[in-house]
């Protein structure tokens, strides 16, 4: 089922990685830039999105596309040099690419939710992008509500964690069904992956936000040691939490809403894609009481707070810990 929607998704983002790449290497000197520019990102999540558009556009010209950017900044005259820019990254896969086009491509993912979407976060994790850390390429087909393919590529990931000197670009897949799979970016050799048990001691430690500003860190470590888990915790950027989770990196995923937020509503781009990989993997997700993550409502996930990832046998325990914890 969906060998179309998979392919195509596996065509999207690992294109649009790529052009990521290219800007991320062209940041030579990121201490260099001006403190708060932020152009590089700027630049490659646009063309990033340009790319999937355009991809998914040719494959299933009647899908609608939600996703994160659109074109109405860009097209400010201020904003002149970071169009030429955005047209220059992408031109190098499509050397024919007009600005009309690009443009084109990107408002391509200014749909609403419908019966059937993708969802895109063309860089999830964009304070990661500019600090040198993890990333990622989010791409999603939701249909009634339910996520039914996820595609999630990190360029920064190591293949391995736990090996100094692992490759590093990691691809994540998932279809409703038919499990969860990694692959080195480009390899296309996909091997299915699996959540842990808590039982193994090393993996016992949970991921977290690196912003403060995303989560509760002092919450979310009064929870994991509700349940047991001493390990300081894993900070990462973006949607690779849910994929390291997925391949048994870690055995919980932690995003109790920031102080500052409480009432933050997530965004369903930051993790259709993440949530069916974790899911398909053997994990649960749920918000922070217990409900299934809603992706019909609308781009904002307005039915949940926060979310809780886990590999499925320890998510009582914390579904418990938060309730005992939070007022409700
Ligand atoms: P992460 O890298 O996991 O911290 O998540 C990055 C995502 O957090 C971004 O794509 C934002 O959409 C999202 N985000 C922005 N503000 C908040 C907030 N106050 N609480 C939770 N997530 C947020
Ligand atoms: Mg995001």
């Amino acid at each position: 089922m969906y060998q179309k929607e998979l392919e195509t998704a596996i065509k999207a983002v690992t294109q649009a990685a790529d052009l990521c790449v290219n800007v991320r290497t062209d940041m030579v000197n990121p201490d260099a830039m001006e403190k708060g520019d932020r152009s590089p990102v700027t630049i490659a999540d646009f063309g990033a999105q340009a790319i999937i558009c355009k991809i998914l556009s040719e494959a299933f010209p009647d899908d609608v596309i939600v996703g994160e950017e659109d074109t109405t900044a860009l097209q400010k005259p201020g904003n002149a040099a970071t169009l030429i820019k955005i047209i220059d990254y992408i031109q190098q896969f499509y050397p024919d690419a007009t600005e009309d086009a690009i443009c084109e491509w990107i408002d391509r993912g200014t749909g609403s939710v419908a019966e059937r979407y993708w969802t895109v976060d063309p860089i999830d994790g964009t304070k990661g992008f500019l600090r040198n850390d993890q990333y990622a390429i989010a791409l999603a087909l939701v249909e009634n509500g339910e996520v039914k393919v996820g595609a999630l590529a990190c360029p920064a990931l190591s293949f391995d964690l736990d090996e100094p000197d692992s490759p590093k670009g990691v691809l994540f897949t998932a279809v409703r069904g038919e499990g969860s799979r990694e692959a080195l970016l480009h390899s296309n050799d996909f091997t299915p992956i699996h959540v842990v048990s808590e039982r193994n001691p090393d993996k016992l430690r949970f991921l977290e936000s690196v912003e403060a500003g995303h989560a509760n860190h002092a919450l979310n470590q009064a929870i994991a040691r509700a349940v047991g888990i001493v390990q300081p915790s894993l900070r990462m950027d973006s949607q690779a939490k849910y994929g390291a989770l997925a391949r048994g990196d870690a055995t919980l995923y932690l995003r109790l809403p920031s102080e500052k937020t409480p009432n933050y509503a997530e965004n369903i781009w930051d993790h259709a894609a993440g949530s069916i990989i974790a899911e398909e993997a053997g994990g649960k997700v749920s918000d922070m009481y217990g409900r299934p993550l809603d992706f019909s409502t609308d781009r904002k996930m307005r039915n949940n707070r926060g979310v809780i990832v886990s590999n499925g046998s320890l998510h009582q325990a914390v579904l418990n810990a938060i309730a005992e914890k939070v007022a409700v």
